[in-house]
């Protein structure tokens, strides 16, 4: 192969989505020879070997630190993405119950509630239809069931963005999350959840991994054919590992929790988190050649769509940021215009190279 050298992009895709450098550069280091004792890469290791058990471990170990996880909750390194849990989640937590509560924010909401309504009568308790996705239904509009299994909302809507700053009370009901696109972007309340769930290639690695972090007094009681590896209690006990875990993404998801405890873990992260995103929305609200149609105390962090004020323009605009190194712009077919994936590999510096970039932009076409 040719020898090339590229310098890195700020890449705002929302996933999968930028790395951080530092955990690039720790795996090419070892990538031939991990710690230059097993002679091979993890890709090419036993996962049942002491080595991978031990990076699998210290993984979990690290996530535990970040999110403060408490001791009765398992820590699952599963796969089938996000999407594939939409379906696990009712057949692991309906526990025998007939109903679910989801509340509706958006694409990803979608998918549950349709994925959900294959397992059982799905509630939806509050939704942000009626204008379009743009905001977070207040807790006291929510109609929830005194008999459902669980409640399940999408914590930052990936697509949308809309971020819940908020955690819902549910009372006895278990409160379940998709975090894909926000999990370990700020501390969490773990305690508050039966079950968290995300895909890792959002904001913890590369694609192929899930994280599920459950309550274990929730499993044990799947919907009868449930597939044993979709089974969270089995393969709680098995370490997640009946079958071959996805074993590189577990590798590099501990190099980034490594690299978050490093950072002085997620307040620290938030602190940055925050300045970033204050950056951008604080733009794109001082002046109207751009603009995001979400209300501001639900604005997500981590996915900030916006719209230029003529869409003719969309094109040039993002050749003109591909050409600054300002990548991966485009926003979801579904909503078009832009959108800034600002996680947690996506330094300050990022976000202030794209609103330079912007304010020029303005200025030559406005
Ligand atoms: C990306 C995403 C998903 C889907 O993840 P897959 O790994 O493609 O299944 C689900 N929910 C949210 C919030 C997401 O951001």
């Amino acid at each position: 192969m040719d020898r090339v050298s590229v310098e890195r992009v700020y890449n705002f895709g929302s996933g999968p989505a930028a790395i951080p450098v530092e955990v690039l550069e720790k795996a090419k280091g070892e990538l031939t020879n991990w710690h230059n004792a097993a002679g091979m890469s993890v890709m090419e290791m036993s996962h049942r070997g002491a080595e991978f058990t031990k990076i699998a471990a210290d993984a979990e170990r690290d996530l535990r630190t970040l999110l403060a996880i408490p001791g009765n909750y398992k820590v699952l390194f599963l796969q089938g993405g996000a999407s594939m849990h939409f379906a696990a989640v009712p057949m692991n937590l309906l526990r025998g119950m007939k109903k679910a509560d989801y509340v509706n924010t958006g694409e990803w909401s979608k998918k549950a509630i349709a994925e959900a309504k294959k397992f059982c009568e799905v509630n939806v308790v509050a939704s942000s239809e009626d204008k379009n996705f743009t905001y977070a239904p207040k807790q006291s509009t929510w109609k929830l069931s005194a008999d459902a299994a669980y409640v399940h909302y999408c914590s930052n809507e990936t697509i949308g963005g809309v971020e819940f700053q908020w955690t819902p009370e549910t009372g006895k009901v278990p409160l379940v999350s998709d975090m894909s696109s926000h999990i370990l972007s700020r501390p969490v309340e773990v305690s508050k959840y039966g079950c968290i769930y995300a895909g890792a290639q959002k904001n913890i690695g590369p694609a192929g991994l899930v994280v599920v972090i459950v309550r274990e007094d929730l499993i044990g009681n799947v919907l009868p054919g449930t597939p044993t590896v979709l089974d969270y209690k089995k393969m709680a006990e098995a370490d997640s590992m009946i079958n071959t875990p996805p074993t590189f993404a577990v590798y590099l998801a501990g190099l980034t929790f490594q690299w978050l405890l490093e950072r002085g873990g997620l307040a620290a992260v938030e602190k940055v988190n925050v300045r970033k995103a204050k950056l951008l929305y604080d733009y794109i609200d001082s002046q109207d050649f751009y603009s995001n149609p979400i209300a501001k105390e639900d604005r997500s962090r981590m996915n900030v769509p916006f719209r230029l004020r003529d869409e003719k323009l969309d094109a040039k605009f993002l050749e003109q940021a591909e050409a600054r190194g300002l990548s991966q712009l485009k926003g979801h077919r579904s909503v078009g215009g832009m959108r800034a994936s600002i996680y947690n590999a996506l330094p300050y510096e990022g976000v202030e190279a794209l609103v330079g970039y912007m304010q020029e932009f303005a200025r030559a076409n406005g």
